[in-house]
């Protein structure tokens, strides 16, 4: 049994199930609603597998305007909503509770307008990460922000959890690269925020909305930055010996002002299981770093250069520069495999925390050190550049008790990302994963603040209820909403 609980759904919303369906059919097209108990059933959980319940009925429209009618006709009859995009959630920010209804952007994918001049592009939040920059790289443009999982996860999941990947480094996350959003309020009003500029009058609205784990609004649309493609790449790999050697190499290239476009950091565990899957020629030691940077060829050749220099008095086992771009895909192939390679051979339990970098040394440290104490296995892939890491805990999921012991594990990690003056979260969010640990980041009154803020936009707090806020501190408002 795990140490993750979920509100007792609501008995008497249950039983109004063909009531709140036959509005919604009444209301929209027939093929956008599924209330099937079998069909439902893809949706019950997101890529916090561990957790599952399949929800009262799910909408998927295919305009803001039909979002706006599922969502007032749910708030009128007093249901919950668990908005949705591609349920590729590592924190159970997606999962549906048996008496919610979801919202999702599945049929939400056109690209509604591009503009080279102004660099932006303009699209339903359904479309994938990936697929953006697929509409506008034939004319030298991509859309910076890289999750690893960029090739199914939707622009709405990216927004709801201001999502990042390894080239966020020099181009920052979700939020640095969002212009404006079309959303629907809780009460169905249609609301436009930003726009195809820097910058916004008023209050920086965007800035709540983006990364609120889809608990103020159901995002539509999105105008996003685009950017000419660099005129080259290469990465250079580092191994090491001692992790944390590899720890302080990353804080030095840091510190020296060279801005790679990306520092990625692999442990043995991790490049003895992604080198069998991947075959990305990666050396065989205790620590890998992946330094990308962009630029000229003469830009490239200096940065190298000096990144090298910072790396060798240190005492790298190997320094091996990618000489082709067959040969910097294939490292590349091997890094963003990382999760599903690890994934063949172990359940495993994804954390995402930050840590300031000159404290990835310690951080890393006090891993092994929990590793040891808790009796259990971790592997370690992360975007080591701005300090935001991803332990692996391995763990059996058939094993009674592993899931516990795993995400015991897990908080103490988080704990220690929290005490060095990082936090909880990297990237992927708060959901249902840290939602009970928010008491160790925040206090009473700083969640009390975050609450009003949803209590602004969700007065009955009808929008992914039971997520982010611990189930003790959201208690009052969720019951008030009865
Ligand atoms: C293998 C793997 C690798 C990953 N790598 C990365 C990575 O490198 N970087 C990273 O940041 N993440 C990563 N993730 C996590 C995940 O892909 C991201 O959090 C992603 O942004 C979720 O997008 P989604 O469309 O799947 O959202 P979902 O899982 O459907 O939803 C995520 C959250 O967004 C809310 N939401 C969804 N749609 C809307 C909407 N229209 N309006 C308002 N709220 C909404 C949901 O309620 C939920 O809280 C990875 C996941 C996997 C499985």
């Amino acid at each position: 049994m795990s140490t993750i609980v979920m509100p007792v759904p609501d008995a008497e919303v249950i039983e109004r199930k063909d009531q709140i369906v036959a509005a919604l059919c009444a209301a929209l097209p027939a093929e956008t609603v599924i209330s099937d108990a079998f069909e439902t059933r893809a949706y019950e959980c997101d890529a916090l597998t561990a957790y599952r319940c399949p929800p009262l009925a799910v909408v998927l429209p295919r305009t803001t305007e039909e979002v706006a009618i599922a969502l007032k006709i749910c708030h009128d009859m007093g249901v919950n909503v668990v908005p949705r995009g591609a349920g590729t959630s590592l924190a159970g920010g997606s999962l549906p509770t048996a008496d919610s209804v979801i919202i999702g952007t599945a049929r939400l994918r056109d690209t509604l307008e591009i503009d080279y001049d102004n660099r932006f592009i303009r699209v339903q939040t359904g479309v994938t990460n990936l697929s953006v920059t697929g509409t506008v790289e034939e004319d030298g443009f991509f859309y910076a922000p890289d999750p690893s999982s960029q090739l199914a996860c939707a622009i709405a999941g990216n927004i709801a959890m201001n999502s990042g990947g390894a080239h966020c480094l020099k181009y920052g996350v979700t939020t640095n690269n969002l212009l404006g959003v079309r959303m629907v309020l809780v009460t169905g009003e249609i609301v436009t925020l930003g726009g195809a500029h820097m910058d916004a009058p008023g209050l920086d609205l965007l800035g709540v909305i983006c990364g609120s784990e889809g608990q103020l609004a159901i995002v539509t649309e999105a105008t996003l930055r685009i950017l000419p493609k660099p005129e080259g790449a290469r990465p250079v790999m580092i191994g090491f010996d001692d992790a944390e050697v590899a720890g302080d190499c990353v804080a030095r290239i840091i510190k020296s002002g060279v801005l790679p476009v990306a520092i990625e950091y692999m442990d043995r565990p991790c490049i003895r299981v992604v080198e069998n899957y991947a075959k990305a020629g990666y050396p065989l030691c205790e620590a890998l770093l992946i330094v990308e940077v962009e630029g000229s060829e003469a830009e490239i050749a200096d940065q190298l250069d000096r990144i090298t220099a910072l790396a060798e008095p240190l005492g790298p086992v190997e320094i091996r520069v990618s000489k082709s771009a067959e040969e910097s895909a294939a490292i590349w192939k091997g890094r963003k495999s990382a999760f599903g390679a690890m994934g063949q051979i172990n359940d495993y339990m994804c954390l995402d925390g930050t840590v300031p970098v000159s404290a990835l040394q310690f951080t890393l440290k006090r891993i092994g050190e929990l590793a040891i104490e808790h009796q259990m296995e971790v592997a370690n892939v992360f975007h080591a550049g701005d300090g935001n890491m991803h332990p692996l805990i391995l763990f059996d999921a058939n094993k009674p008790g592993d899931l516990e012991r795993a995400e015991a594990f897990g908080a103490a990690i988080l704990g220690v990302c929290v005490d060095v003056g990082g936090c909880l979260t990297g990237e992927h969010g708060v959901g249902i994963e840290k939602r009970d640990l928010m008491i160790r980041q925040f206090s009473p009154d700083d969640l009390e603040a975050q609450m009003q803020v949803k209590d602004v936009f969700d007065p009955h707090w009808i929008l992914n209820p039971a997520k982010v806020f611990p189930l003790a501190a959201s208690a009052a408002r969720r019951q008030r909403q009865h």
